[in-house]
């Protein structure tokens, strides 16, 4: 009887992803373990200012993770006077749930706007038109790997002075204009939450600006708003960086560029060579470099797509299915549903997407996804 060899091609295979760091990082938490400081030692120190040269800012500040970062930054632009309670901040409708959390925690309103349709992040000629009384800041998020920023977003924003907050969980290493995102705005947060495009081994974050008042009060707040050892002058939270994971992205940092090409290889690939009139495929906008944190393609039948691709053995994922005004836990913003948004969400698909993906396994994805053809 002949048996077919069936392919399983994964979605991500992290343990793949840090082999190849394998022993640079085995050296490096060595290192931590011999070295007796696991909170804010040399390692912290170290990544905090390679971390600012990379992304081309004056100060990062590590956190415990992506949310922490968003939430320090409200947090300290109202202690600063810039935010108040109850101000609005414009952000994209299809983000991860992290970008409304950190507003909402810290007491501001989210305006839910759409995604651009052939983007997916914040439609920028749309703005406008959401701007209310009390919005003074927006959150682009660098969706899948590619900056928000456009030409109409920098008119908007110098117009309206909003302050900007980037979510920049998805994007490190991408460019607008030359420069990195996560420099773009005033503020940035970073996850490096082992998926991400830098990633550490376990939960990490960081803050990252140029504003040196914001950097000060970050940096307090992260550490129970103490500067001074047991004197707290402001309420503030436990959200540092561990040293384990300083010393993880001190290894990975120099990896990063080499990972974010390598992405780069596997989604021209996919570009050039995947053929169906049932899918649509990502676009780069003008003025951008993406770094395919992931590879999110649209297609009219999707829920068959996806399990056609699993019966080949191909895993996929979608990011996101629901979005933000149509959670349970945001019932009070489901005014803000729209209809365009739900369609799109409904749609995408995300296809294997990492710098470890071998060849053949793309080859393999672009074959099979050429062969399908919707059944009903
Ligand atoms: C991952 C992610 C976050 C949150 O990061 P954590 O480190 O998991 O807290 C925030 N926003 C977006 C868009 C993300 O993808």
């Amino acid at each position: 009887m002949k048996t077919e060899i069936q392919r399983q091609v994964k979605f991500l295979s992290l343990k793949k992803v840090n082999n190849k760091y394998e022993k640079d990082l085995l050296e490096a938490l060595s290192s931590v373990v011999n070295s007796g400081y696991f909170i804010r030692g040399k390692q912290t120190i170290l990544f905090e200012k390679n971390f600012a040269k990379y992304i081309g800012s004056k100060y990062v500040i590590g956190v415990g993770n992506g949310l922490d970062a968003l939430r320090l930054i409200i947090r300290g632009y109202i202690l600063l006077g810039k935010l108040q309670k109850n101000d609005s901040i414009l952000v994209p409708n299809n983000t991860f749930v992290a970008s409304i959390l950190a507003i909402r925690e810290e007491g501001l309103q989210p305006i839910l706007v759409p995604p651009s349709e052939t983007t997916y992040n914040i439609e920028s000629s749309k703005i406008e038109a959401y701007i209310q009384d009390n919005t003074t800041a927006i959150m682009p998020v660098h969706l899948y790997g590619m900056p928000a920023y456009n030409d109409v977003l920098e008119k908007v924003i110098k117009k309206h002075q909003l302050i900007v907050i980037e979510d920049n969980a998805q994007a490190v290493g991408a460019l607008y204009k030359l420069k990195k995102t996560g420099s773009l705005g005033h503020a940035a947060g970073i996850s490096f939450y082992p998926s991400k495009n830098l990633g550490a081994l376990g939960d990490a974050g960081a803050v990252v600006t140029s504003d040196s008042d914001l950097a000060r009060i970050v940096r307090i707040l992260s550490n129970y708003g103490s500067e001074k050892k047991y004197y707290h002058d402001y309420q503030g939270f436990n959200s540092r960086l561990d040293e384990i994971q300083a010393a993880v992205l001190n290894v990975k940092l120099k990896g990063i560029d080499a990972d974010n090409q390598q992405r780069s290889i596997i989604a021209q690939q996919y570009i050039y060579n995947i053929k169906n009139q049932y899918i649509k495929l990502p676009c780069i906008q003008d003025n951008c470099t993406h770094v395919w944190h992931l590879f999110v393609i649209r297609c009219s039948h999707k829920d068959q797509l996806q399990q056609y691709l699993m019966k080949n053995g191909i895993e996929t994922q979608i990011h996101y299915p629901i979005a933000m005004s149509d959670q349970t836990v945001f019932s009070d913003l489901k005014d803000q549903h729209c209809e365009a948004t739900s369609k799109m969400q409904n749609e995408i698909l995300s296809l294997p997407m990492s710098p470890v993906m071998e060849d053949d396994e793309v080859k393999y994805v672009i074959q099979t996804i050429n062969k399908f053809e919707p059944w009903i």
